[in-house]
């Protein structure tokens, strides 16, 4: 009999170390071990909002070891440097090893360069609670207010929401926020009507959109667009796009181009190990899940009820049939666009479903109580 252990303390791997807590008495003497390379879970979806300073860092962070102790769930602050599923062990970069019975692999995305090194050394990126209070202090203090941010999917435009907004809260007259896409247009594959809603938006907030555009070359003093436009004393993001990390990529297993693992309708992709939330590639109905909230909790339960099977003697696994709930984007302006249920929703409606479901999500009182202060100042300020 080994351990149960859970490669990332995000959503999902929370959820699933929750959900295996909760049958403690079922799982015999098996622990259940917990690895982040942080100390903290970082609630994602409100990070865009502590770039801007509208949400203190406190409310959307919740101390890892202090929540799992709660749980009784053993803890490990250390990043995972290879999983070997042969010999069934976590390699860990502090050198120590640990054994496994069951693996459950949650450790997320973080931002890709896609191997654009000049452009990693020099842009920003929001990945952590830490990286969002870089991002602000840095926008802060920098003297010249131009910003670039590479990436025109949800990150980017809310990244850049935040910061327009920031800057007119500030009364910074003289700024320049802009989203720089490869592609045609913001927002991939959403609906016409939503790209619309948000370039709108956007403009009114006085963010620029270079589509069709990308990074040419960057030195100290300038960055130059492949449409020709030029800035100088700029700050960059980088918003562009996300893989997993490289212990996951690394693994012998069927992968996609983001390095997310393929997993069966059971979340399975090796015996007795589970890829959940946005390290997985789960295809249903011929498409792959997209990387949402919803979907990590949802998938957490069923490789948390999968490996409760298992260790019952139950041969047929659970299987995991994705709702979706819909989506939205959410920027600084309290607007909002996108689709909950059947139902379009936008304006200040949509924006005020966003942070509900943030406060829903938040795991601490501390988080719930926290961003629905800020949400109330907001509301009436
Ligand atoms: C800016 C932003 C806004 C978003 N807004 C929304 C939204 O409005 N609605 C929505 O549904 N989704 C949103 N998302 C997506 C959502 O946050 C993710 O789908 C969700 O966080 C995935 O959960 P997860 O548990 O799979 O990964 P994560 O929450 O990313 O957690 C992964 C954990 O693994 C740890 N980890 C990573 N590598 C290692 C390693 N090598 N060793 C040890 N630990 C490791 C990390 O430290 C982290 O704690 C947003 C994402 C971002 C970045």
């Amino acid at each position: 009999m080994g351990d149960i252990v859970i490669v990332g303390g995000g959503f999902a791997g929370l959820e699933a170390a929750r959900a295996l807590s909760n049958k403690r008495s079922k799982l015999g003497a098996r622990r259940i071990i917990v690895i982040d390379a942080k100390e903290t879970f970082d609630f994602l979806p409100v990070l865009p909002d502590v770039c801007g300073s509208f949400v203190p860092k406190g409310h959307v962070t919740l101390d890892l070891a202090v929540y799992l102790e709660k749980l009784k769930v053993n803890f490990e602050n250390d990043e995972v440097v290879r999983i070997d599923t042969d010999r069934r062990e976590v390699l860990l970069k502090n050198g120590g090893i640990l054994s496994f019975e069951f693996l459950i692999v949650s450790c997320g995305t973080a931002t890709n360069f896609y191997g654009d090194t000049e452009a990693e050394r020099r842009a920003l990126k929001l990945d952590t609670a830490d990286d969002a209070l870089v991002l602000l202090n840095t926008v802060t203090t920098y003297p010249s207010k131009k910003i670039l941010i590479v990436g025109g999917g949800y990150t980017g435009i809310e990244i850049a929401s935040s910061l327009a907004a920031f800057l007119r809260k500030r009364r910074i007259k003289k700024y320049s926020v802009n989203i720089i896409e490869k592609a045609e247009d913001i927002l991939g594959p959403l609906p016409q009507w939503v790209k619309d809603y948000c370039r709108i938006n956007l403009c009114a907030l006085r963010v620029n959109i270079y589509a069709d555009s990308s990074i040419k070359g960057l030195t100290d003093g300038r960055a130059k667009l492949s449409c020709g436009t030029e800035f100088e004393d700029y700050l960059l993001i980088w918003a562009a796009g996300v893989w997993t990390p490289r212990f996951v990529r690394d693994m012998k297993f069927e992968k996609d181009g983001q390095g997310r693992l393929a997993v069966d309708r059971s979340l399975n992709f090796f015996d007795g190990c589970f890829a959940i939330g946005d390290a997985a590639c789960f295809k249903y109905k011929g498409r792959t899940l997209r990387m949402a909230v919803q979907f990590s909790i949802a998938e957490a339960d069923v490789a948390a009820r999968n490996i409760l099977r298992i260790i019952a003697g139950k041969k047929r696994l659970a299987k995991y049939r994705p709702m979706d709930y819909g989506l939205l984007v959410p920027m600084a302006n309290k607007k909002a666009c996108g689709k909950i249920l059947f139902f379009n929703v936008r304006g200040i409606v949509g924006w005020i479903l966003h942070y509900a479901m943030c406060i829903y999500r938040s795991i601490s009182a501390n988080n719930k109580f926290g961003i629905f202060g800020d949400l109330l100042a907001r509301l009436f300020r």
